[in-house]
This record gives structure tokens, sequence and C-alpha cells, in this order.
């Protein structure tokens, strides 16, 4: 049988291979962990949501032209993707400062920045995911100069197209992180998931810095109501239907 065998593990999802060898499962868990796995934990229905979330995202990325691993949404924690081979970078657009810029950069929690910042970091967790120059992703080869230019590209479109759909759920898109791989004929697709995991959300309702987090932060902060924020971020990006 080949159908369902476990591929790889990791923090978040599980990918399970499929009868057909270009298509995987991808399971979403409700494992979470921060800080590069140091303090771990579990939100309780984290998998569902973050399955549902990412598969809205990526349906109304595919809309808008982006082209993606999506193929559907298989069962409630479960979404059916391209296989892709992963490219090792995390692609990290900011539009507000927070997390480890501010650390880096001692810009102040919520400085508005524009244009908008890509950053790329080595997805390596032994080496703790640094953050790569552009000549240094180029030595290492993780990438060719031509596709970190699309790299480029793509994640500010993204970025575009997320802004705005989340404003329509009332949600400022602070900040996220993408993963891209290459399908068999070499080109790029949006894989891996965009929830509140990978992004950084806050809800324009609130203007206490604290309450207004709807995202892992609240998990690696101890900020509390860590569930409820994830269901409310399902709530309204469900709430708005994919546009043309
Ligand atoms: P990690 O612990 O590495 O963050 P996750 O649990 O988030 O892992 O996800 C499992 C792995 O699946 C990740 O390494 C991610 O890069 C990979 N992945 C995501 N989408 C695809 C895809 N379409 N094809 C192959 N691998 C993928
Ligand atoms: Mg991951």
């Amino acid at each position: 049988m080949t159908a369902q065998q476990k591929l790889y593990e990791g923090k978040a999802k599980i990918l399970y291979t499929t009868d057909d060898p270009d298509i995987l499962l991808t399971y979403f868990k409700d494992d979470a962990t921060a800080f590069n796995a140091q303090k771990r934990g579990s939100i309780q229905g984290k998998g569902a949501v973050n399955c549902a979330i990412s598969s809205h995202l990526f349906r109304q990325l595919e809309a808008k032209g982006i082209s993606t691993h999506f193929i559907d949404q298989a069962s409630a924690n479960e979404m059916r993707v391209r296989m892709v081979k992963i490219l090792p970078l995390e692609v990290v657009v900011r539009n507000i400062a927070a997390g480890s810029l501010c650390k880096q950069t001692g810009l102040a929690l919520g400085t508005p920045i524009s244009p908008p910042l890509v950053e790329f970091y080595y997805k390596n967790d032994d080496l703790g995911d640094p953050l790569l120059t552009r000549d240094r992703l180029l030595l290492m080869g993780l990438a060719t100069a031509e596709q970190v230019e699309q790299l480029q590209s793509m994640a500010l479109r993204i970025n575009e197209i997320l802004i705005d759909f989340f404003q329509h759920c009332g949600i400022t898109l602070v900040d996220f992180k993408l993963e891209f791989g290459l399908d068999a004929e070499q080109k790029i697709l949006l894989a891996d998931e965009i929830s509140p995991d990978t992004c950084r959300l806050w809800d324009q309702g609130e203007a206490d810095v604290a309450r207004r987090v709807m995202d892992k932060d609240r998990f690696r902060q101890d900020l509390g109501e860590v569930e409820s924020a994830y269901q409310r971020v399902m709530q309204r990006v469900l709430a708005n239907p994919v546009s043309l």
C-alpha cells in the first residue's frame, strides 16, 4: 500500500503520502512550539482552525493569481497539497515592527514599515533559523538570483492581497512568514501554511497592546485566551468570501 504513509512529522503538521506521488496530505496538529521549540505546548482546536484559515487564504491567493500548493481541504484537519521541494528559506514580510525586528534593531513595537520589508531566514532549526543577507543566501546556494527576485515579488504581492483581505476582517496584518517550494517543472509555488501560527494579527477593535494580539504571540508571551483568539480569527476569515 502506498497511500497514507507518514513522510515527515514537523512541529505543527504531519505530511502523508497519497496514492498520487505528486500529492501530499498535510495534517494540522494542536501542538504548539515557540522560540525554536524551547517552549512547547498545545493549543486546543488549533489544528482544525489553522487548516480552515490556511485553506481559505490559499483559495483567496489563488483567486488573485498566486500559484500555491493548495488543492483542497480534505477534512477538518487535513489539506491536500501538491508536493514540492521546499526551499530552505523562511520569507518574512513586515508591515509593522514587532518580534525579532524590534529586538535586533531597537525599533519600537508598532512602528509602521513602509515600504514593507522582505527578509530571508535560513530554515534550519539547528542554527536557530538565522537571518540571511542576499549574498549569504546566494553563497550558500539556497536559491538563484532569479529565484530571489521572484520570491521577493511574490511575497510583496501576497502581502498586498492579505493586507486587503484581513482589512475586511477588521484585522491588521503586522507580519508573516512564508515558505515556497519548487514543483517538478521548477516552478515556484507558495507552500506550507498561513495561519495565526505564522502571522502577527492585531484586532483593529482593541487598542490595548496585549488585548489586540490574535496570534501565536499569545502563546509565546503567555497572554492567555489563546484558543479563543485563534477561533475569532477563523470566524472573521471564514465570514469573508473569496473575492476576485
Ligand atoms: P516544521 O517543524 O519544519 O516547521 P511543520 O510541522 O510546520 O514543520 O510542517 C511540515 C513540513 O512540511 C515543513 O517542513 C514544510 O516545509 C513542509 N511542507 C509544507 N508544504 C509542503 C509541500 N507542498 N510539499 C512538501 N513539503 C511541504
Ligand atoms: Mg512549520
